[in-house]
This record gives C-alpha cells, sequence and structure tokens, in this order.
C-alpha cells in the first residue's frame, strides 16, 4: 500500500511535514501517526494530522520555541505547535499541530486511562494504540509507512482488530469497545470475530466511561450515511444498554428506511428522526430525549433543535391545507431545516413537506411580516394589560397572516370593537 501524494499536498499535511523536518534537523526521528495515516491510505481527507516523536516534549519546545508551543497534553506528552508566522495560521486556517512523543503505556487501573505514561519507542507507541488500523505511522522523509501491528493487512480487508489480546485491551479502556462502533460505522468496516466477542463480554463495563465522552462518539456515529448499522451494532453488542437503553424496541427496516430520505445529515435531525420512529407518540420521544440530553450532555441548542423537529415534523407532514397563520409560526422556528428534514425523513405523504417547502421560498417580509400592533400599542390606547392581552395580539397576527387585517389602523379599529 503507498501513502498517496496528493495527501500531503493540503496546507495542514505542509504544516505537519515542516515539523517532521526541523525535528529531524534537531536529530530526533518524527512521522505521521495514526488517524491521518489510516484515513489516506483508505483514501479519505484525513481531518488532522498527528504527529509523534522520539523527542520528549522539553525538546519539542526547545526546538520550536516557548512562544511557538502550547502545552496541550504535556503530562501525557502532546505539545501543540503553532505555525512559523501568524499570516499563515490566518490564510490558511492553520490550528496548532499535535506533535506527541512516542510512549507506551503503564497498567490501567480504572478502565479509562493509563496510570502513567512513559516515553517509550515507535513500536510501542504504536502497540498501545487501540485498532491496528490506528496503528501506522508514516515517514514522509522515505516515503515509508511504519507497519508494527498488521495494520495494513486489515485495512486492505477492512477489518477493525485491536492490537494484541482484545480481552485485555477493551479491559484496560473500556471506551474503546463504542470507538469500535464509531469507527465501524464511519469507515464501512466489519469487526473481526475475536474483537466483537469480546465487546460483548465486556459491554456492560462501559457504565464506567462518562456521558459526555459517550456522547461525543454519538454525535459522529449519528452524523454518518451508516448511522443504522451503528445503532445496530449497539445493540448486537449489548452497549445499547449503557447508551441509549431504548434502542430496543427500534424497527430496523422502518428507521433504514427512514434514513435513506434524509438529506441534511446532521446530528440533530439524526437524532429527532431516530427518536420518532422509536417511539409511538411525541411524549415518548420527549422523554427519552430529556434522559440522553442528560447522560450526552447535549447543547441547549442541539436539545431545543431536536425536541422543536419531534414536536413539529408531524405538523409539518399534516400541513398541507393548514390556514397560513396556524402554518406561518412554525416556518419562522430557527430550527426549521431539521423539523423538515426529520418530517421528509418520516412522511408516507409528502404533499405537507412540499407545501412547507414552497412557501419557505417566501421573501422574508412575505414569510414573517412585522406584526401591526404590539403591546406597547395597546396601553396607548388606554388598555390596561391583562390576560386578554395575549390573546388579542394573537388573534390580530392571525387575522394579520389570513390577509384580514392589512394595516396598523385596521388592527386599532379591530381592538375598538373588542374593547
Ligand atoms: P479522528 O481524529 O478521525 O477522530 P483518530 O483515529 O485520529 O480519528 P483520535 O481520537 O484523534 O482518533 O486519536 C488519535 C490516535 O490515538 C488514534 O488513531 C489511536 O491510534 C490513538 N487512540 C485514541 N484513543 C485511544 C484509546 N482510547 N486507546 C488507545 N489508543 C487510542
Ligand atoms: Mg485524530
Amino acid at each position: 500500500m503507498r501513502f498517496p501524494p496528493a495527501v500531503l499536498q493540503s496546507p495542514a499535511a505542509r504544516e505537519a511535514i515542516r515539523i517532521i523536518e526541523r525535528l529531524r534537523d534537531g536529530g530526533y526521528f518524527a512521522v505521521l501517526a495514526g488517524g491521518c495515516v489510516r484515513d489516506a491510505l483508505l483514501g479519505r481527507t484525513p481531518k488532522d494530522f498527528d504527529v509523534a516523536t522520539d523527542a520528549t516534549p522539553e525538546s519539542v519546545q526547545r526546538v520550536f520555541g516557548k512562544r511557538h508551543t502550547i502545552a496541550f497534553g504535556a503530562s501525557f506528552g502532546v505539545i501543540g505547535v503553532l505555525p512559523p508566522r501568524q499570516r499563515d495560521v490566518e490564510r490558511e486556517r492553520l490550528v496548532p499541530t499535535e506533535v506527541a512523543t512516542f510512549r507506551a503505556d503503564g497498567t490501567y487501573s480504572d478502565g479509562r486511562r493509563p496510570d502513567h505514561v512513559t516515553y517509550g519507542t515507535a513500536e510501542a507507541d504504536a502497540t498501545r494504540r487501540d485498532f491496528t488500523i490506528n496503528g501506522l505511522f508514516y515517514d514522509p522523509t522515505s516515503d515509508e509507512i511504519l507497519d508494527y501491528v498488521d495494520g495494513i493487512t486489515d485495512l486492505q480487508a477492512m477489518h477493525l482488530r485491536t492490537i494484541g489480546d482484545p480481552d485485555r485491551r477493551f479491559d484496560e479502556d473500556k471506551l474503546r469497545m463504542l470507538r469500535a462502533v464509531r469507527f465501524v460505522t464511519t469507515l464501512g468496516l466489519s469487526v473481526e470475530p475475536s474483537t466483537l466477542a469480546a465487546i460483548r463480554q465486556h459491554a456492560d463495563s462501559l457504565a464506567v466511561v462518562s456521558g459526555e465522552r459517550i456522547g461525543a462518539e454519538m454525535r459522529r456515529v449519528m452524523c454518518q450515511a451508516d448511522a443504522v448499522r451503528g445503532l445496530r451494532l449497539l445493540v448486537d453488542t449489548g452497549l445499547y444498554q449503557q447508551v441509549w437503553p431504548q434502542l430496543e424496541l427500534a424497527n430496523w427496516a422502518k428507521l433504514q428506511f427512514c434514513w435513506e430520505r434524509l438529506q441534511l445529515q446532521c446530528f440533530e435531525t439524526a437524532m429527532a428522526t431516530t427518536l420518532l420512529v422509536l417511539h409511538r407518540n411525541a411524549s415518548d420521544a420527549v422523554r427519552d430525549l430529556k434522559k440522553l440530553t442528560q447522560q450526552w450532555k447535549l447543547s441547549t441548542a442541539e436539545q431545543r433543535a431536536i425536541s422543536a423537529a419531534i414536536d413539529l415534523a408531524p405538523k409539518i407532514i399534516d400541513c398541507a391545507d393548514m390556514p397560513w397563520s396556524m402554518l406561518q409560526p412554525l416556518l419562522v422556528n430557527r430550527d426549521i431545516e431539521v423539523i423538515v428534514a426529520a418530517a421528509q425523513a418520516i412522511a408516507e405523504d409528502r404533499a405537507g413537506i412540499e407545501r412547507a417547502r414552497v412557501e419557505l421560498q417566501r421573501e422574508p417580509a412575505l414569510l414573517d411580516p412585522p406584526p401591526l400592533l404590539s403591546g406597547d400599542d395597546l396601553i396607548g390606547m388606554g388598555i390596561a394589560p391583562g390576560p386578554h392581552f395575549r390573546s388579542w395580539l394573537d388573534q390580530i397576527r392571525c387575522l394579520q397572516l389570513d390577509n384580514e387585517l392589512r394595516t396598523h389602523d385596521d388592527a386599532v379599529a379591530w381592538v375598538r370593537r373588542q374593547a
């Protein structure tokens, strides 16, 4: 397998190579490591380019100068190296490149992280990584792939396999089980049988992993075209009990069918669609969302968009004959894109969605005209604030949208008739 040279042309890759060359000039050995090598060999665009080196964090700081480095995770050997000039940061949107010292993890006693970190050889650093496909290095100076873990064989076969005994590796760090589901989903791999068996065996122990880290992995799983496969794997391995117990209810054929119609591939639409398919009614879906919001630490914006879609997607599906005054407030919802996408995924009848899409093309002034009358106007008319206030303003808004009141004066006259 050759490392595709085109991948090395991006600004981020050139920056990583600059760093590798500087470290070499300083007498150290450095390579590209982990996810970027895997992605490049799979013909994908790497998200970022991580460097691994035999230089200690202090030496890395010395080579680049303190001002050009950030002690990211100095305690576990990671230094961020900044591009040489601020200009490059702005022009090419470069972020610091992570430079990690080769390390050999010691023992694990909490099921989450090594008790202490010791620096080691490139080979030790490869073998402490989780999966063989993640244990590859690329040396750009010699154009060689360093494969201490038989990762290339597994990449070619599209197999996900732990480095070393799967039982021990999942016992050390439980999050790796969920990372397995993530890599299967994002990269379209199959899980090698002994790795799969070990996940099944250790699934319950995922309970020691924080909900936040579970949420971070699930965000990545849910954004994929192939997410349903990931969700099925969660159930198949038993991990779902710690991640999302209600997946037990899933009608997979229906979920897959809806998934294929999901056009906006984002976390919020994916969640809303799954929750709507999973649960018979909106209140069950909302209850499930509440639990996940707490456990996965969803942001307010994520939670808002997902619950808006659960609540309003069914209304959009049924909106074909709805009066404009009822539909308009739905269409000006700030999460309307998520709502319509979820509606599109679950709808049996498309008439409502087609109408919503057409109406959404209206010019802003027609989609959401300024109100004819405000609460201040009512007070100005000498009307005492009270419960009828809101109700009148709402009625005026409806009449405005349905074209029965056209001007401020029409609205004032209408109020006079009520008072
Ligand atoms: P991506 O960045 O695309 O999400 P990645 O493989 O780079 O994928 P990271 O979480 O950035 O994933 O980790 C970088 C590398 O560190 C991995 O490729 C793997 O070699 C190693 N690694 C990360 N997490 C673990 C873990 N829990 N146990 C062992 N090795 C790990
Ligand atoms: Mg990475």
